[in-house]
Parts: C-alpha cells; sequence; structure tokens
C-alpha cells in the first residue's frame, strides 16, 4: 500500500532529522516504517545522506581575516546610518504622546461642553397667576 501524499509531508520534516542520527523511539520507527514502503521519502533520504558523505569529504576552512573584517566594518557603518537617522526616531517619541494629549483634551470637551442630563429633562415649573 503507497502511503497518502500528507503522511510524506510530515515525514519530510523529519527525514533530516532521522539522516543524521537525532530520532529516537517512536518517531524512528515511524520514518523507518514509512521509508519502507515509499519510493518518494526513500529516494530523499538517500539524497540526504549522499549530501552528508560529500559534506563530510571536505576539510574544514578557517574564516579569513578579511572576512571579519569587512564585516566589522559594515557593522559599524550601519550603526552611523542608524546614528544618523536618530530625528527621525526622536519625532517620533514626541508625535504618540502630543496625539494622546490631544485626544484626551478633545474627549474632555465633549464631555464638558454637552448640557447634562438633569437640565435637559426637568421641566422648567409654570407660574400660573
Ligand atoms: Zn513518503
Amino acid at each position: 500500500m503507497k502511503p497518502a501524499a500528507d503522511s510524506c509531508a510530515s515525514m519530510d520534516a523529519l527525514l533530516l532529522d532521522y539522516a543524521y542520527g537525532e530520532l529516537e523511539g517512536a518517531s524512528r520507527r515511524e520514518i523507518e516504517e514509512h521509508v519502507a514502503l515509499c519510493p518518494r521519502c526513500r529516494s530523499a533520504l538517500m539524497e540526504v545522506a549522499q549530501t552528508r558523505h560529500a559534506m563530510a569529504a571536505l576539510t574544514a576552512e578557517p574564516a579569513p581575516e578579511a572576512g571579519l573584517e569587512s564585516l566589522l566594518a559594515y557593522a559599524s557603518q550601519a550603526a552611523e546610518q542608524r546614528k544618523a537617522a536618530a530625528p527621525t526616531a526622536s519625532f517620533w517619541r514626541w508625535l504618540v504622546p502630543a496625539v494622546s494629549l490631544a485626544s484626551v483634551a478633545a474627549v474632555g470637551i465633549v464631555f464638558i461642553a454637552r448640557p447634562s442630563h438633569d437640565q435637559m429633562s426637568l421641566p422648567v415649573p409654570a407660574m400660573v397667576a
């Protein structure tokens, strides 16, 4: 019986962990049973294994000094650009409290200007002579 496509999708996430020996117990057995029945996932697992084998043949190279220097220069340049953009940030720092204060003032004006409920509903007594 061929496994469902959605089970293959859930296996994709685990195949790499399995290939690196990082799966144990039920997850490991689930992968092994699935790969035994599924040509697609068996092929994917073989590709991962071949890639691992090819990568293992490469020797580790130390990072070049020039790379580190250019990275530090880039970080320094980015910090300078951020410092130059600071006036925009201070504008936003003042805008938010100003808008908040204006909103509170507008609400206060509406409440003060609105006639109270008691004054509107009480009838003025008529003086009949
Ligand atoms: Zn599969």
